[in-house]
C-alpha cells in the first residue's frame, strides 16, 4: 500500500493578523544593486528580513527570520538612492522575507524614491500575500501596495512549482500591474507577461 504523506502548506493568516509593527525588527538580509533578475531591466533589490508564511521549499529560508542580517541604516538608504540615480537603472525591487511585514523599511524607501525620482523609476515587490488578501489588510500594507508598479503575489506552492515561469516560482503567483488593477478594481496582469 502506498504510504500517504501529509502535504505541508504555507500558513494562511486572517486579515490583519500579522502586523509589521508586531514583527519587523527592520533588518535587511541582503542588498543587490545593478542586477537583472528581480524584475524588468536593471534593478536595485533589497531583501528585508522576516516572513511568517513558512512556505515549504521557500527560496530564501534564512530570511524568514526577523533577526537575520543587518539593521536597516540611513547609510544604506543613501547608497540605494545613489545607485538608483544611475540612468541605466530601471527601478527598485522589494523582496524578502516579506516586504509587507517590513513596511517601516519599505515605506521609507518607496516614499524617498518617489520624492527623488517621481515615476522615472519603477517599484516592484514580491509578497506571500495575494492581491485579494492585501485589500483587507492594515493601512501600512495598503499604503505600500498603492506605491507599487508591480506586485508578484502569493505563497510559493511546491505542488505548483514551475521553474520556467517568468519571475515566479509557482503557477499560482501572478505578476500584477498595480496602478491598472487599482483603477479597474480587479487584478490586471502585467501586459509584458510572456509565460
Ligand atoms: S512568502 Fe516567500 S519568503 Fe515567505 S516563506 Fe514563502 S517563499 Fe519564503
Amino acid at each position: 500500500m502506498p504510504r500517504e504523506h501529509a502535504i505541508r502548506l504555507p500558513k494562511n493568516p486572517q486579515p490583519k493578523e500579522w502586523l509589521a509593527k508586531d514583527h519587523s525588527l527592520q533588518y535587511i538580509a541582503d542588498y543587490k544593486p545593478f542586477n537583472f533578475v528581480d524584475g524588468e531591466g536593471v534593478r536595485c533589490s533589497i531583501y528585508v528580513s522576516g516572513c511568517l508564511f513558512n512556505c515549504p521549499g521557500c527560496y530564501n529560508k534564512a530570511a524568514q527570520n526577523f533577526h537575520y542580517g543587518q539593521p536597516y541604516t540611513q547609510e544604506l538608504e543613501d547608497q540605494i538612492m545613489e545607485d538608483l540615480s544611475q540612468s541605466y537603472v530601471q527601478g527598485l525591487t522589494l523582496l524578502g522575507g516579506e516586504p509587507f511585514l517590513n513596511t517601516q523599511v519599505c515605506l521609507k524607501l518607496v516614499h524617498r524614491l518617489r520624492k527623488e525620482f517621481g515615476h522615472t523609476k519603477d517599484i516592484w515587490s514580491w509578497s506571500g500575500y495575494t492581491w485579494e488578501e492585501l485589500q483587507k489588510e492594515s493601512a501600512d500594507k495598503l499604503e505600500l501596495l498603492h506605491n507599487l508598479d508591480i506586485l508578484v503575489d502569493g505563497r510559493f506552492l511546491l505542488a505548483k512549482k514551475d521553474l520556467t515561469l517568468q519571475f515566479r516560482g509557482s503557477s499560482n503567483q501572478r505578476i500584477i500591474d498595480v496602478p491598472k488593477s487599482l483603477a479597474a478594481g480587479k487584478v490586471v496582469i502585467w501586459d509584458k507577461l510572456v509565460h
